[in-house]
């Protein structure tokens, strides 16, 4: 994670997501489901030794002894809690099948601030025609408001930006058009991170048209801040809730009152707080018992992954902030902000709850911040109780929350809209994504690879490798973006050789993260996996036209979000190592691909590789 600045709000890098959109499935009927001497948190309070029935879906009865129907699948909840579905308040969701992954951890419904809308229209179209009946539910803000150049435009998408209150209506209702359920501005210029110059953000004149643009339309605005200064022009401006908690170690007491006193809520997402604050919270979370054998090997990479920040950062202010808040019943809403690094759909949210106790919620505030609150927040008046009418969204733990916040973790059974999500069927997969990678690294290295040299491009004509798939054109054009490249061999290569690889062509806009450039394949075939770990490092020499350019790493174990590492090729040629443990802790045993690409800044480039080996 080389990037200069990540903010609560990047992106990991993921190239192929939307390619693998799953197969649409309507919802089969469910049959009645009757669980019975269950204690159960409806939302709000406890109820011991209760039977909640369910039927079409919804939830018909909460109480003692409800009439047994024919054909009722009964499940016996002693010594079990019921919630209701879990909702995650802050989410960046790129493709659909991250949805699937929330319910396995009981998230059902899932609140994106920030996505492609037309991927979020897609899915929300599917999901209102009855289908995708075991993803997670999608609300979205769609495009978020910002600055040219400001916070939510470094990840190579068309962000429609905006610099004058007098464009506020026109861009909240294309918005709206869109699709957006409701509407994200940014208000921060990047400044705590350590970032030498500030980031482009919008003026509070901006943002307060913005938020009297979104509330014409009935609509709610929420706010990403940085700092306790932004976080108080935000409510000024007519926010209705803020996304993150300012980092730094105070609050400021009086905080808490202001933001009650403009009925705000506030979505603190602690995870992400914790991956800037650089502590190895999440990294144990994915290793909890309890969550573990339902993370498949990319997920649980993504949960050990930081930000690369120029310097080190106190959360003590967010603690102090959620403490105060409470304390002045400002609602708290659990979101995690995945997509981040550091967390992962689903699993997230308990680590977020666990969070939000050791700021000083009691474990019953706790769930309300991941149930009624956020339901009552985004105004969604079919989920988030355990109640007659409303959605049958219900996790059944092991154990009670109430009094140990980590229970929420022992999942026994998930309902989305009374349908049975299959956390078995999840859980072989995951058994046997370990067991292929653990394959890997016994497999012998690739034939040929002994040297160590991939490629020294002294011979005229296509550009050989000298061993695996050899080298082709890598772009976005695979994920629906636009970017082109072309490679050759060139003449006058590195310390005085006779060629070296020539790749050029220009990034272009068109999907999130655009990328443009040349890939090595070290398997048989492109993007299989090769065990490359006998050797320690990837070597090269580079030269080009001044720009950043990245080598991203494929490895199994990363799914599709490679590892990424960043050089300038400059007017002359340098030689760069990198070793496979600086991708994250990668050891080159389940290598897919090394690329070598420009981006996600668009541009024409162009830059020149030579005596490419491994080490
Ligand atoms: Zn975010």
């Amino acid at each position: 994670m080389n990037r200069p600045l990540a903010l609560p709000i990047a992106w990991t890098a993921c190239a192929a997501l939307t390619a693998f959109a799953a197969l649409a499935t309507a919802q089969p009927a469910a049959g009645p489901l009757l669980i019975e001497h269950v204690r159960v948190f409806d939302g709000t309070r406890v109820l011991t030794d209760t039977s909640v029935l369910v039927e079409g879906g919804v939830i018909r009865s909460v109480g003692a002894n409800p009439a047994r129907p024919a054909g009722a699948t009964v499940v016996d909840g002693t010594g079990k809690t019921l919630l209701p579905g879990l909702i995650d308040a802050h989410t960046h969701t790129i493709g659909q099948d991250p949805l699937k992954q929330a319910p396995i951890f009981g998230v059902t419904t899932d609140l994106d601030m920030f996505t492609d809308p037309k991927l979020a229209a897609g899915v929300k179209k599917q999901q209102q025609e009855g289908m995708l009946p075991d993803y997670a539910d999608l609300r979205s803000s769609g495009y978020l408001a910002t600055a040219p150049g400001g916070h939510g435009t470094e990840y190579g998408m068309a962000v429609p930006t905006i610099t004058r209150p007098e464009d506020a209506q026109a861009w909240v209702d294309a918005r709206i058009a869109e699709g957006s359920d409701y509407i994200k501005a940014i208000l921060d210029d990047a400044l705590e991170y350590g970032t030498a110059k500030p980031t482009p953000t919008l003026t509070k004149e901006t943002l307060k048209a913005l938020a009297a643009a979104a509330h014409k339309r009935g609509k709610l605005i929420v706010v990403h801040i940085g700092t306790l200064q932004q976080a108080e022009d935000a409510i000024d401006a007519g926010a209705d809730g803020l996304a993150h908690l300012f980092v730094g170690p105070k609050s400021s007491p009086g905080f808490e009152k202001l933001a009650a006193s403009h009925h705000i809520f506030v979505v603190p997402t602690l995870t992400v707080l914790q991956t800037l604050c650089g502590t190895s919270f999440n990294s144990e979370l994915a290793e909890d018992r309890r969550l573990k054998p339902y993370l498949p090997p990319a997920e649980t990479a993504s949960m050990k992954r930081s930000f690369n920040l120029p310097g080190k950062m106190s959360c003590e202010g967010a603690y102090e902030a959620v403490r105060q808040l409470s304390a002045a019943h400002v609602p708290i809403l659990a979101g995690t902000d995945v997509g981040n690094p550091g967390t992962t759909q689903g699993a997230s949210v308990h680590g977020e709850l666990e969070l939000l106790v050791r700021a000083g919620l009691t474990p019953v505030e706790a769930l309300r911040a991941g149930t009624s609150a956020a339901a009552a927040a985004f105004h969604l008046d079919d989920r988030g109780q355990i109640a007659p009418g409303k959605r049958a969204d219900l996790v059944l733990v092991n154990g009670d929350p109430t009094a140990d916040i980590r229970n929420t973790r022992d999942i026994a059974a998930v309902w989305k809209g009374g349908y049975a999500i299959d956390r078995a069927a999840w859980k072989t997969s995951v058994a046997k994504q370990f067991e292929e990678q653990a394959n890997t690294k016994s497999a012998p290295p690739p034939a040929g690879s002994e040297s160590g040299l991939v490629g020294d491009f002294e011979q005229e004509g296509p550009p050989q490798a000298r061993f695996g798939a050899g080298w082709s054109i890598s772009t976005d054009e695979i994920a629906g973006g636009k970017s082109v490249a072309k490679m050759e061999v060139t003449t006058g290569g590195a310390e005085g050789s006779k060629g070296a690889l020539r790749v050029s062509g220009e990034v272009l806009q068109g999907f999130a993260f655009p990328w443009s450039g040349a890939m090595f394949s070290p398997g048989p075939t492109p993007m299989a996996p090769a065990n490359l770990s006998s050797k320690k490092a990837i070597q090269f020499w580079a030269k080009g036209d001044g720009q950043t350019y990245q080598v991203m790493l494929f490895a199994t174990r990363l799914g599709f979000r490679p590892a990424t590492q960043t050089f300038v090729a400059g007017p002359e040629w340098k030689q760069f190592t990198l070793t496979f443990a600086s991708f994250g802790g990668l050891d080159g045993s389940d290598t897919m691909a090394i690329v070598w690409t420009a981006g996600p800044k668009t541009g024409t480039f162009a830059f020149e590789l030579d005596s490419v080996r491994l080490q």
